[in-house]
Protein backbone atom coordinates (compact mmCIF):
# COMPACT_ATOMS: atom_id res chain seq x y z
CA UNK A 1 0.00 0.00 0.00
CA UNK A 2 1.66 3.42 -1.35
CA UNK A 3 1.45 6.01 1.18
CA UNK A 4 2.00 9.37 -0.54
CA UNK A 5 4.61 12.06 1.13
CA UNK A 6 2.02 14.60 1.88
CA UNK A 7 0.22 11.81 4.01
CA UNK A 8 3.92 10.86 5.94
CA UNK A 9 4.79 14.60 6.62
CA UNK A 10 0.36 14.55 7.74
CA UNK A 11 1.11 11.13 9.75
CA UNK A 12 4.75 12.60 11.11
CA UNK A 13 3.54 15.95 12.84
CA UNK A 14 0.47 13.53 14.26
CA UNK A 15 3.23 12.17 15.87
CA UNK A 16 4.95 14.62 17.10
CA UNK A 17 1.95 16.12 18.84
CA UNK A 18 0.23 13.23 20.13
CA UNK A 19 3.27 11.43 21.08
CA UNK A 20 1.35 8.51 20.21
CA UNK A 21 2.64 5.08 19.20
CA UNK A 22 3.50 4.32 15.46
CA UNK A 23 1.23 1.67 15.62
CA UNK A 24 -1.49 3.85 16.98
CA UNK A 25 -1.17 6.27 13.96
CA UNK A 26 -1.09 4.20 11.21
CA UNK A 27 -4.43 2.48 12.86
CA UNK A 28 -5.63 6.18 13.09
CA UNK A 29 -4.85 7.17 9.16
CA UNK A 30 -5.80 3.87 7.84
CA UNK A 31 -2.50 1.99 6.94
CA UNK A 32 -0.18 -0.78 8.47
CA UNK A 33 2.79 -0.33 10.76
CA UNK A 34 4.97 -1.73 7.85
CA UNK A 35 3.69 0.13 4.98
CA UNK A 36 4.10 3.32 7.38
CA UNK A 37 7.84 2.43 8.56
CA UNK A 38 8.60 1.68 4.38
CA UNK A 39 7.30 4.31 2.88
CA UNK A 40 8.68 6.60 5.36
CA UNK A 41 11.91 5.20 4.86
CA UNK A 42 11.78 5.75 0.81
CA UNK A 43 10.54 8.95 1.37
CA UNK A 44 12.99 10.46 3.84
CA UNK A 45 10.18 11.37 6.41
CA UNK A 46 11.01 11.13 9.96
CA UNK A 47 8.84 9.32 11.93
CA UNK A 48 9.24 10.73 15.52
CA UNK A 49 9.39 8.32 18.50
CA UNK A 50 6.77 8.21 21.18
CA UNK A 51 8.71 10.06 23.59
CA UNK A 52 8.43 8.33 27.61
CA UNK A 53 7.81 10.44 30.88
CA UNK A 54 10.97 11.09 31.39
CA UNK A 55 11.86 12.32 28.17
CA UNK A 56 9.09 14.30 28.13
CA UNK A 57 9.65 16.45 31.07
CA UNK A 58 13.16 16.69 29.60
CA UNK A 59 12.25 18.58 26.83
CA UNK A 60 9.85 20.85 27.67
CA UNK A 61 10.85 21.57 31.78
CA UNK A 62 14.29 22.44 33.19
CA UNK A 63 15.03 21.58 36.90
CA UNK A 64 14.25 24.50 37.61
CA UNK A 65 11.06 25.25 35.47
CA UNK A 66 9.40 21.77 37.38
CA UNK A 67 9.27 23.67 40.36
CA UNK A 68 6.61 25.75 39.39
CA UNK A 69 4.10 22.84 38.46
CA UNK A 70 2.15 20.22 40.25
CA UNK A 71 2.59 16.77 39.56
CA UNK A 72 -1.16 16.51 38.47
CA UNK A 73 -0.89 19.37 36.38
CA UNK A 74 1.92 17.00 34.41
CA UNK A 75 -0.46 14.07 34.45
CA UNK A 76 -3.14 16.52 32.95
CA UNK A 77 -0.64 17.74 30.38
CA UNK A 78 0.85 14.27 29.35
CA UNK A 79 -2.48 12.07 29.87
CA UNK A 80 0.04 9.81 31.71
CA UNK A 81 -0.83 8.31 34.67
CA UNK A 82 0.93 9.79 38.04
CA UNK A 83 2.73 6.63 38.44
CA UNK A 84 4.53 7.22 35.35
CA UNK A 85 5.29 10.69 36.24
CA UNK A 86 6.74 10.19 39.67
CA UNK A 87 9.20 7.30 38.58
CA UNK A 88 10.15 9.65 35.59
CA UNK A 89 10.39 12.62 38.29
CA UNK A 90 12.49 10.39 40.34
CA UNK A 91 14.60 9.49 37.60
CA UNK A 92 15.49 12.77 36.57
CA UNK A 93 16.13 13.68 39.94
CA UNK A 94 13.73 16.07 40.23
CA UNK A 95 11.32 14.82 42.47
CA UNK A 96 11.37 13.68 46.16
CA UNK A 97 7.47 14.29 47.43
CA UNK A 98 5.06 12.42 45.70
CA UNK A 99 1.97 14.33 46.43
CA UNK A 100 0.01 15.50 43.61
CA UNK A 101 -0.87 18.43 45.80
CA UNK A 102 2.62 20.05 46.47
CA UNK A 103 4.95 21.46 44.53
CA UNK A 104 7.82 19.27 42.90
CA UNK A 105 11.18 19.78 44.93
CA UNK A 106 14.21 18.68 43.29
CA UNK A 107 16.94 16.91 44.86
CA UNK A 108 19.20 19.91 44.94
CA UNK A 109 16.70 21.12 47.02
CA UNK A 110 16.13 19.10 49.40
CA UNK A 111 20.30 18.10 49.74
CA UNK A 112 20.63 22.17 50.00
CA UNK A 113 18.05 22.24 53.02
CA UNK A 114 19.89 19.24 54.94
CA UNK A 115 23.56 20.77 54.32
CA UNK A 116 21.85 24.41 55.83
CA UNK A 117 20.54 22.39 58.62
CA UNK A 118 23.88 20.65 59.63
CA UNK A 119 25.66 23.98 59.33
CA UNK A 120 22.95 25.98 61.67
CA UNK A 121 22.85 23.07 64.44
CA UNK A 122 25.48 20.72 63.89
CA UNK A 123 26.05 17.31 63.94
CA UNK A 124 26.08 14.93 61.26
CA UNK A 125 24.20 14.35 57.65
CA UNK A 126 22.44 12.12 58.56
CA UNK A 127 21.12 13.49 62.29
CA UNK A 128 19.95 16.43 60.32
CA UNK A 129 17.65 13.89 57.91
CA UNK A 130 15.90 12.48 60.69
CA UNK A 131 15.33 15.74 61.94
CA UNK A 132 13.92 17.48 59.39
CA UNK A 133 12.05 14.41 58.53
CA UNK A 134 12.98 13.94 54.80
CA UNK A 135 13.48 11.25 52.64
CA UNK A 136 16.95 11.62 51.19
CA UNK A 137 20.54 10.35 50.58
CA UNK A 138 22.90 11.08 53.07
CA UNK A 139 25.73 10.74 49.92
CA UNK A 140 24.06 13.36 47.82
CA UNK A 141 23.97 15.85 50.68
CA UNK A 142 27.94 15.04 51.28
CA UNK A 143 28.69 15.50 47.53
CA UNK A 144 26.80 19.09 47.56
CA UNK A 145 28.98 20.32 50.63
CA UNK A 146 32.19 19.06 48.19
CA UNK A 147 31.18 20.79 45.77
CA UNK A 148 30.66 24.19 47.87
CA UNK A 149 33.84 23.33 49.34
CA UNK A 150 31.98 23.04 52.77
CA UNK A 151 34.35 20.69 55.35
CA UNK A 152 31.50 18.47 56.94
CA UNK A 153 33.90 17.75 59.65
CA UNK A 154 33.49 21.39 61.24
CA UNK A 155 30.01 20.90 61.58
CA UNK A 156 30.42 17.50 63.30
CA UNK A 157 30.79 18.17 66.89
CA UNK A 158 29.20 22.18 66.84
CA UNK A 159 26.34 22.87 69.40
CA UNK A 160 27.15 19.92 71.65
CA UNK A 161 26.75 20.51 75.23
CA UNK A 162 29.12 19.14 77.94
CA UNK A 163 27.73 20.52 80.98
CA UNK A 164 28.13 24.47 80.67
CA UNK A 165 30.50 24.08 77.20
CA UNK A 166 29.17 24.79 73.99
CA UNK A 167 31.39 23.63 71.08
CA UNK A 168 32.04 26.19 68.59
CA UNK A 169 32.30 25.47 64.95
CA UNK A 170 35.77 25.32 63.58
CA UNK A 171 38.26 22.36 62.65
CA UNK A 172 39.60 20.88 65.64
CA UNK A 173 42.91 20.53 65.83
CA UNK A 174 44.59 17.17 66.17
CA UNK A 175 47.02 16.79 69.41
CA UNK A 176 48.67 14.54 71.28
CA UNK A 177 47.69 10.68 69.32
CA UNK A 178 43.98 10.39 69.75
CA UNK A 179 42.81 13.81 70.96
CA UNK A 180 41.57 16.85 69.86
CA UNK A 181 41.10 20.01 70.96
CA UNK A 182 37.89 22.27 69.86
CA UNK A 183 36.58 25.78 69.87
CA UNK A 184 33.96 26.04 73.08
CA UNK A 185 32.12 28.13 74.55
CA UNK A 186 31.64 28.63 78.20
CA UNK A 187 27.93 29.50 79.04
CA UNK A 188 29.03 30.45 82.65
CA UNK A 189 31.00 33.70 82.12
CA UNK A 190 30.60 33.77 77.69
CA UNK A 191 34.35 33.33 77.46
CA UNK A 192 35.53 31.11 74.33
CA UNK A 193 38.32 28.46 75.51
CA UNK A 194 40.28 25.74 73.64
CA UNK A 195 39.24 22.37 75.25
CA UNK A 196 40.48 18.56 75.03
CA UNK A 197 37.47 16.42 73.62
CA UNK A 198 38.44 14.14 75.92
CA UNK A 199 38.14 15.99 78.83
CA UNK A 200 34.31 17.27 77.56
CA UNK A 201 33.88 13.22 76.59
CA UNK A 202 34.67 12.50 79.89
CA UNK A 203 33.10 14.61 82.19
CA UNK A 204 35.86 16.25 84.05
CA UNK A 205 35.65 19.39 82.35
CA UNK A 206 31.95 21.13 82.35
CA UNK A 207 32.96 24.90 82.47
CA UNK A 208 36.08 27.04 82.19
CA UNK A 209 38.53 27.01 85.01
CA UNK A 210 37.63 30.08 86.17
CA UNK A 211 34.10 29.18 86.52
CA UNK A 212 34.60 25.73 88.08
CA UNK A 213 36.84 27.78 90.65
CA UNK A 214 33.82 30.03 91.34
CA UNK A 215 31.79 26.62 91.82
CA UNK A 216 33.76 24.33 94.22
CA UNK A 217 32.36 24.22 97.53
CA UNK A 218 34.60 24.82 100.26
CA UNK A 219 34.18 22.07 102.61
CA UNK A 220 35.34 23.29 106.58
CA UNK A 221 37.87 20.07 107.82
CA UNK A 222 38.12 19.61 111.72
CA UNK A 223 40.57 17.90 113.69
CA UNK A 224 38.95 16.14 116.24
CA UNK A 225 42.28 16.24 118.83
CA UNK A 226 42.75 19.85 118.94
CA UNK A 227 39.01 20.91 117.68
CA UNK A 228 40.76 23.05 115.68
CA UNK A 229 38.18 24.16 112.26
CA UNK A 230 40.07 24.83 108.98
CA UNK A 231 37.95 26.53 106.47
CA UNK A 232 38.79 24.25 103.27
CA UNK A 233 41.18 21.02 102.65
CA UNK A 234 43.24 24.02 100.64
CA UNK A 235 43.89 25.65 104.19
CA UNK A 236 44.37 22.96 106.10
CA UNK A 237 47.16 21.79 103.41
CA UNK A 238 48.58 25.29 103.48
CA UNK A 239 48.85 25.36 107.30
CA UNK A 240 49.81 21.77 108.31
CA UNK A 241 53.26 20.61 107.14
CA UNK A 242 54.04 17.27 106.19
CA UNK A 243 50.06 16.82 104.83
CA UNK A 244 49.93 14.45 102.01
CA UNK A 245 48.68 16.58 98.66
CA UNK A 246 45.49 18.58 98.65
CA UNK A 247 44.52 16.01 95.77
CA UNK A 248 45.43 12.97 97.55
CA UNK A 249 44.32 14.19 101.33
CA UNK A 250 40.77 15.62 99.49
CA UNK A 251 39.71 11.78 97.96
CA UNK A 252 41.17 10.12 101.58
CA UNK A 253 39.07 13.09 103.30
CA UNK A 254 36.03 11.85 100.94
CA UNK A 255 35.70 8.43 102.19
CA UNK A 256 36.46 9.24 106.11
CA UNK A 257 38.66 10.41 109.23
CA UNK A 258 42.00 10.62 108.28
CA UNK A 259 45.15 10.34 110.52
CA UNK A 260 48.31 11.78 110.17
CA UNK A 261 50.71 12.37 112.59
CA UNK A 262 48.61 11.19 115.91
CA UNK A 263 46.21 13.52 114.60
CA UNK A 264 42.75 13.08 112.74
CA UNK A 265 40.97 14.88 110.73
CA UNK A 266 37.46 14.89 109.05
CA UNK A 267 35.58 17.16 107.09
CA UNK A 268 32.32 18.93 108.95
CA UNK A 269 29.52 17.80 107.60
ZN1 LIG B 1 33.29 30.27 82.46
Amino acid sequence: MKISIEKLREISSYLKESNCSRKAAATKFGVTQASLLYWAEVHHVALPKRLVARELLQRDYTADTIREVQVKDLVKQYGLPNKSINTALQQLSWEVATSTSIRCYTTKDISQTILDDVIANGGNVVQSIKRLQLHANPSTVRRLAEKQGIDLNLYRMQRQRFGLWEILPGKPEQCYVADQRVKAFCHGCGTIHSVLMCNLRSGKSTRCSSCANKARVTQPVTCIETGEIFRSIRQLVNTVPYLPGYHTLRSQLKKGPVSINQLTYQLVA
